[in-house]
């Protein structure tokens, strides 16, 4: 029989495990060491954005945790699954299942109606065309999105777009959402909105991990992380993992709302 004390029962559980994990690229004399040893535990419920100048290998780690590229060494478990012990094919079906990605440029395909974009990563999940669209509708809807179903990304703004792809990112449920500077080509009104949905996905209950450049993503982050040549310098805690994000306010009834997703799968 397995025994828990109380403090370990409460205790939120790991989402992201990295250890040690160091990338190079190159070898010899040409080797760039873009991850230079980074230790990193996430708990589901967080909200934390990553930091660091141009070079300082934000993209690799996003890229290791998505499960896009595997570490030079070190190792890195994704809700226990430890992502080198999987093929190819394996670690694929894994990001699909647990990961949301939001990228800077949308990454949405361009001639496809906004809720087809969002059916995409509900290819692989079994489900029966008629649940996809269903699933797909509500995660539009959950951004603010019901009406705009059969736009194509030409006839929707950039806050627009991004704003889909948020509903992509969640449609499948995932175990986290990885955003890239997810606000990078965006006007400040439409940044808001989309801070603003993130903010709402994770007082939702999903885990959040942005990397960015800007402070003003920074300030809403439960904890902050800053990347300097490889290496983490500064983990700051600002909130606890279960408490709202720091600069959150509820919504009024007439504000964009993010509600959980609940959709039977029959
Ligand atoms: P950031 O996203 O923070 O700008 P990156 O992770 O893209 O940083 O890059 C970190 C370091 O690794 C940089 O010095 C970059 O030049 C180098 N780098 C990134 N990708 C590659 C690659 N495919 N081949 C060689 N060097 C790379
Ligand atoms: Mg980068």
């Amino acid at each position: 029989m397995i025994t828990m004390s109380p403090t370990e029962m409460l205790e939120p559980e790991t989402v992201i495990d990295v250890r040690d994990l160091v990338k190079t690229y190159g070898e010899g004399d040409a080797a760039v060491h873009a991850l230079a040893g980074i230790n990193l535990t996430i708990k589901r419920g967080d909200f934390v954005t990553i930091m660091g100048s141009s070079g300082s290998g934000k993209s690799t780690l996003m890229n290791i945790l998505g499960c896009l590229d595997v570490p030079t060494s070190g190792t890195y478990h994704l809700d226990g699954v430890d992502a080198a012990s999987l093929s190819e094919g394996a670690l694929a079906d894994l990001r699909n299942a647990k990961i949301g990605f939001i990228f800077q440029s949308f990454n949405l395909l361009r001639r496809t109606s906004a809720v087809r974009n969002v059916e995409v990563p509900l290819a692989y999940a079994g489900l029966s065309r008629r649940d996809r669209r269903k699933r797909a509708m509500a995660a539009l809807a959950s951004v603010g999105l019901a009406g705009r179903e059969d736009h194509r990304p030409n006839e929707l703004s950039g806050g627009q777009m991004q704003r889909v792809a948020v509903a992509r990112a969640l449609v499948t449920d995932p175990a986290m959402v990885l955003a890239d500077e997810a606000t990078g080509n965006l006007d400040s009104k439409s940044t808001e909105d989309v801070i603003r949905l993130l903010e709402d996905l994770n007082v939702a209950g999903r885990t959040i991990v942005w990397i960015t450049h800007e402070h003003e993503v920074a300030r809403h982050s439960k904890r902050r992380v800053v990347l300097v040549d490889g290496l983490i310098t500064v983990d700051e805690r600002i909130v606890a993992v279960d408490a709202p994000p720091p600069l959150w306010k509820p919504r009024s009834a007439t504000e964009l709302a993010v509600e959980p997703i609940a959709v039977e799968v029959a």
